[in-house]
């Protein structure tokens, strides 16, 4: 009995002690307190004791003692580290170096500190960008639509080009001294969240200078001289920019384009300089055919040492004017019917001179590493608020479609089974705009979230899709048939620019997700793969003894916390001060924090190097880091915006989505473990008790949908910062008058209703129901006209718009909704 008593306690004893990641000399000196007892109370044969006490002396001196546990363990393990790491090539080492590590780092940690979260600032706007917002960027969305961008200019309007110019959009992002915006990284964003939620080709016209490209590069690596001539031009539009990267041969693998820069001499401006002599060929670039500013990236190459002892000096970035001679532009792709401009271009022996490159001189060659150190900014920008942006327009506009648009005798959104995609959309908007402004916030404190920026350009582009999918499954044929009065179809077409664009999606799940956050987020893999390449041997062999013994307690550590809070459902992990609903899913959150660190330090460990081939695996991992992201960002909104009651089923859709993703996440990568030992172990340590999650309930989804189908505070806090129209043909516009007008005219009916049901009234097939209650004084003569209007607006929001045989837009009705459009239609049937 004394046995089991003395082995029960020495297993509680290792859990505590792995649990709290306990010092070597304590676990050394509560294993002796173990033994002594064992000696003491006959609890074990003192043999056997005996035997342990050796053992616990041979092991307890070297691990305590760093020199020799150096000499003894850690050289070793350090030489075949050496000989087994994968060799990573440059291009490799700089995209996952670049960038900060911040709140990833803590959700990889095991235990997240969640006041360092909710200590992170709401991220607010100076009044001179509210004014912005509130201004220019109204007035541009009133000037332009999807439909007349696409169907009658195919490009922005001649005036809205001028416009953006003029009013710096195109240089929110240069400081104020070179004549740009000098916008925080939150404006920014909300500029594109509105832009997006009005017209496509509008805001990827602005949103491409203002993301990598020659504005970024030359703020960051320009030399002076490049910074004073080129920034207040491309500032006040003087000069359009796009930034040519993609090869026809190499897209997702951009490091390996073969666009190449020989250095060599050539005459610029009669003089003999030197230079670099190009030939290149590029498609997809957006604003490529209307640039005036070609920023190219190609790989340098110095056959005759002009430079220096290198031949192939790498990836290079130029700046060339696009009217310089040899450089072809000026054609057109047509990216799923969307009309920004985008197209290829080319030149064969072109002579620029070596201060062209950004940079000047001493940056040729560092192409690669200036565009991994800046792409984390933009990449955390654009493409979350272009996508929150859409499907806030969509959110808001399909659900009061779903109100006013009655199918057996009641509105499709309430029906059940479109209350399905109506929560769905709910929640993931409501998560999408929590990640967008959190991450934006990050960047203005000085981050640059590599690994968080793609878990948002990946989930809430996918997200972004899903909200589209939905909507165009609730909004049937009116979402199908183009036209003026079609809120969705455009949105729906060109989503898939979204998913390739700045690293498609299924690389940036499969590769860079996990791939670079494992290594960069995680506390030692870093420090230990620089040990391997650290040319000191002392200081190699001190910094790799520190990394693999934090490692070894952080493994168990987190071995030990994953069991243990998976036993007590996390009930005990500490938890700041939060809105006591959420409070719970803090420490759920924990727990799947340290069973995300034990998986990834197991499947590295069993599968090394092959991890990297074993990209499913990797996805999923990714999945859970990018889960427990979205998580943090939603209930960090819960409590920026004051705990709103009546915003909490939002957050709770979202949150349990998530969790149940991220239980599945974790259950992918254990069922298909390789080694299936291994599995099993995982399975028992990551779900001693089963998985904790299911789907959102439908209570919960028949709550959400409700909020999105009926004008609210809710609603309006879910789509705060989309462009609402204001012309009253405008569809968007239409809806929501539509909405108020069958509210209202609601009660009015009812009451016609219950006089037929009384016997008051009765109205024959074919008569006007509301014109006979009128006579019959049932109603009064205003509540007449409400009633009439509600139909008639219900009935403008349904119909859909048809063409002549040959879909010619000449035909497009009054409802060309701005002036601009109005005149091109007059004047083309004037044509
Ligand atoms: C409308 C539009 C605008 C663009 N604008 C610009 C621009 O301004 N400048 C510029 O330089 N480029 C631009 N691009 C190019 C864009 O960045 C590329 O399209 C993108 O990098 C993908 O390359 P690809 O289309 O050749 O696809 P591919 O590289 O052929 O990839 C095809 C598929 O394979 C997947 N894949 C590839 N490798 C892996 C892997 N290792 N693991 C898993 N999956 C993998 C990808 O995820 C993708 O799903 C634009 C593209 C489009 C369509």
């Amino acid at each position: 009995m004394l046995t089991v008593i003395w082995i029960a306690g020495v297993v509680v004893g290792f859990f505590a002690l792995a649990y709290v990641n306990a010092a070597g000399w304590l676990w050394t000196g509560t294993i002796a307190a173990a033994l002594a007892i064992a000696w003491g109370t006959h609890a074990l044969p003192p043999l056997i004791v005996i035997v342990l006490v050796a053992i616990l002396a041979l092991l307890a001196i070297p691990l305590n003692y760093p020199p020799l546990r150096r000499k003894l363990i850690s050289d070793g393990v350090l030489a075949a580290f050496r000989k087994i790491l994968p060799p990573m090539t440059s291009t490799e080492r700089e995209a996952i170096e670049a960038g900060t590590v911040g709140w990833d780092g803590e959700l990889f940690s095991g235990r997240p500190d969640w006041k360092k979260l909710l200590a992170l600032p709401p991220p607010r706007l100076t009044a001179e960008e509210q004014s912005f917002l509130e201004h220019e960027c109204e007035e541009v969305c009133g000037m332009v639509t999807d439909w007349e961008t696409t169907h009658i200019y195919k490009d922005l309007p001649p005036a809205v080009w001028q416009y953006i110019k003029d009013k710096g959009f195109l240089g929110m992002i240069i400081p104020k001294e070179y004549g740009g915006l000098g916008f925080s990284a939150l404006a920014h964003s909300q500029v594109v969240t509105k832009l997006a939620s009005r017209c496509s080709a509008l805001v990827v016209t602005v949103m491409v200078p203002n993301s990598l490209g020659p504005g970024e590069l030359l703020r960051h690596y320009g030399t002076d001289e490049q910074k004073r001539y080129y920034l207040p031009r491309l500032a006040k539009g003087q000069e359009i920019p796009c930034f040519a990267l993609t090869n026809p041969h190499a897209g997702s693998d951009a490091a390996a384009i073969p666009d190449a820069g020989i250095v060599c001499r050539g005459d610029y401006q009669g003089k003999s300089v030197l230079g670099l002599r190009l030939n290149w060929e590029k498609r997809y670039i957006t604003l490529g055919p209307v640039a005036t500013l070609l920023g190219l990236a190609f790989r340098a190459f110095d056959p005759e040492h002009l430079l220096g002892d290198k031949e192939d000096l790498g990836i290079t970035c130029a700046l060339i004017p696009t009217n310089h001679p040899g450089v072809n532009i000026g054609r057109r792709h047509m990216p799923l019917s969307a009309v920004f401009q985008n197209g290829p271009n080319w030149g064969k022996d072109v002579f620029i001179p070596l201060d062209w490159v950004i940079g000047g001189q001493p940056m040729v060659g560092k192409g690669w590493r200036m565009l991994m150190e800046c792409l984390a900014a933009g990449r955390a920008i654009s493409l979350p608020s272009l996508n929150t942006g859409m499907a806030k327009m969509v959110v808001r506009a399909t659900g009061g479609y779903a109100r006013v648009r009655s199918q057996f005798k009641t509105p499709i959104g309430k029906f059940e089974g479109v209350e399905e995609p109506l929560a769905r959309m709910g929640g993931y908007l409501y998560s999408m705009d929590a990640t967008r402004t959190l991450t934006a916030g990050m960047v203005d404190l000085g981050e640059k979230p590599a690994v968080l920026s793609a878990i948002g350009k990946y989930h809430l582009t996918e997200r972004g899709r899903q909200v589209a999918i939905d909507a165009m499954d609730i909004a049937g044929g009116k979402g199908i048939c183009m036209g003026p009065t079609n809120f969705l179809g455009a949105a729906y077409m060109q989503i898939p620019v979204s998913i390739t664009v700045e690293g498609a999606n299924i690389l940036t799940r499969s590769l860079i997700i996990f791939g670079q956050g494992a290594i960069r987020c995680h506390p030692f893999v870093l420090k230990e793969m620089a040990a391997t390449r650290e040319p000191d041997a002392q200081t190699a062999s001190l910094v790799f003894d520190r990394a693999l013994f934090g490692h070894i307690g952080f493994v168990l550590s987190n071995f030990a916390r994953t069991i243990v809070m998976g036993i007590i459902g996390s009930r005990l992990v500490p938890v700041p001060d939060v809105a006591p609903e959420t409070h719970h899913y803090y420490q759920q959150l924990t727990r799947f924090s340290a069973a995300l660190a034990f998986l990834a330090d197991v499947s590295m460990g069993v599968l090394g190097g092959a991890l990297k081939r074993k990209e499913k695996l990797s996805a999923r991992l990714g999945d859970v880091l990018s889960y427990l992201f979205l998580c943090s960002t939603t209930l960090k909104r819960f409590e920026d915006e004051g705990r709103q009651r009546e915003d909490a089923p939002l957050m709770h859709w979202a949150i349990w989505d998530a969790m149940f993703k991220a239980q599945t996440a974790l259950e992918g990568v254990i069922s298909n473990f390789p080694n299936r030992l291994i599995a099993m172990v995982m399975r028992r340590t990551v779900f001693p008790l089963g998985r904790p999650y299911v789907i959102p309930s439908d209570k919960l989804g028949h709550d959400v949908a409700r909020l999105l189908i009926e004008p609210s505070a809710t609603r309006d806090r879910l789509t705060a910062g989309m462009y609402q129209p204001q012309g009253e043909t405008d569809i968007v516009r239409v809806i929501e008058s539509a909405v108020a007008a069958t509210l209202a005219a609601e009660p009015i009916e009812a009451r016609i209703r219950e006089a037929q049901k009384a016997g008051r009234l009765t109205v024959k097939a074919g008569e006007d129901q509301a014109a006979i209650a009128l006579a019959a004084s049932i109603i009064t003569a205003d509540e007449l006209t409400m009633v009439q209007r509600a139909k008639r607006l219900v009935d403008q929001v349904i119909r859909v718009d048809d063409f002549a045989p040959d879909l010619g837009v000449s035909e497009v009705r009054p409802l060309a909704v701005t002036p601009a459009a109005a005149d091109a239609v007059a004047r083309k049937a004037a044509a």
